[in-house]
């Protein structure tokens, strides 16, 4: 891969340059947690075909863009995902975002695929937990713990498992999940979600701040990642990420992520509805020029009112 020269990264006007794609591939999805935002969409879209998820990834890493994430709906839904693996062109970091349901029949295969890593959805240990925030049947709590397993076992790692933070529901577990993460000995991280506002979730709400102080008291090492600036903490041998989006203008000053519906359209930003650019059936020749639109339409949700 030759990088592209600099007039062909995407940069938008607050000189965020895009370097990673976010791509649903379905809203179909086989649970329905009480939180959940669904990417944005409202359930209702068509699907891509392979040909066309493969050529809005080849434009975005044309752009420069190395880093994809596969998203839903639950993306192992679709029959055909290790056929959207093998159509992608080559990426330094090709990750899916699963509730992993399905993951332990198909870990392998997608692996062979082409996929590097997964993270997948636990927000609780409990299993009456579990299925009170995933309104699942009883069993899927334990293919999920095997769909983890499985994931590690082929490879498909660093696995990061995302905890949603709920209050009275989960905030509690933490403690209880570092101490399952470390049963895999640095292949498996925790990353703590705070909870965002989609459905009607303001008694979920947890004080992040008060668990980021914690996480910093028992932390021997603190890292910044460059995307959204994410700290991660290393707790006894235990690795801890914390997205924290709300309310966050670092947050968004720091997002370099494109994201794409699964019906095809470009999305800006998550949190706005009224900026999307449809590809699903632009020929390839015009993407590039639609990807420009969609960054020009860019603009970070939080972010510092200067004084006029
Ligand atoms: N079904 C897949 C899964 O479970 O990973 C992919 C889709 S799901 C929308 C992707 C991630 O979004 C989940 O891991 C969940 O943690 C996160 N998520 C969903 N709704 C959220 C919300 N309201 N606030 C914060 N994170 C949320």
């Amino acid at each position: 891969m030759n990088a592209p020269h600099k007039s062909d990264l995407l940069t938008d006007a607050y000189g965020r340059t895009i370097k990673s794609l976010r791509i649903s591939v379905t809203d179909r999805c086989n649970l329905n947690c009480i939180y959940c935002h669904n990417e944005g969409s409202k359930g209702t879209a068509g699907e891509m075909s392979v040909g066309t998820i493969s050529n809005i990834v080849a434009t975005a890493v044309d752009f420069g863009v190395s880093r994809l994430k596969i998203s839903g709906g639950e993306p192992l839904l679709r029959k055909d995902m290790e056929d959207i693996l093998v159509s992608l062109p080559p990426l330094k970091d090709v990750s899916m975002t699963t509730n992993g349901v399905l993951l332990r029949e198909r870990a392998l295969s997608l692996k062979n695929a082409g996929l590097g890593r997964v993270n997948i959805s636990l927000d609780s240990l409990n299993e009456a937990n579990y299925q009170y925030i995933t309104k699942c049947r009883n069993g899927v709590f334990e293919k999920v713990i095997e769909g983890i397993r499985a994931a590690v076992d082929v490879g498909l790692t660093p696995v990061k498992l995302n905890m949603v933070l709920l209050k009275d529901i989960n905030e509690s577990e933490i403690e209880d999940m570092l101490s399952f993460v470390r049963e895999f000995q640095g292949k498996v991280i925790l990353q703590l979600i705070q909870l965002m506002d989609f459905r009607d979730v303001d008694s979920y709400h947890v004080d992040v701040d008060e668990i980021e102080k914690e996480l910093e008291l028992k932390a021997g090492c603190v890292q910044v990642r460059e995307l959204h600036h994410r700290k991660k903490y290393l707790i006894d041998g235990a690795e801890v990420e914390l997205v924290k989006p709300v309310d966050n203008t670092e947050f968004c000053a720091n997002c370099n992520r494109l994201r794409v519906t699964a019906d095809g359209k470009l999305r800006p930003c998550l949190l706005v509805n009224d900026d999307l650019v449809d590809v699903s059936n632009a020929p390839v020749k015009d993407m590039p020029s639609l990807f420009r639109l969609a960054v020009s339409r860019r603009v970070p949700y939080y972010r510092e009112q200067k004084e006029i």
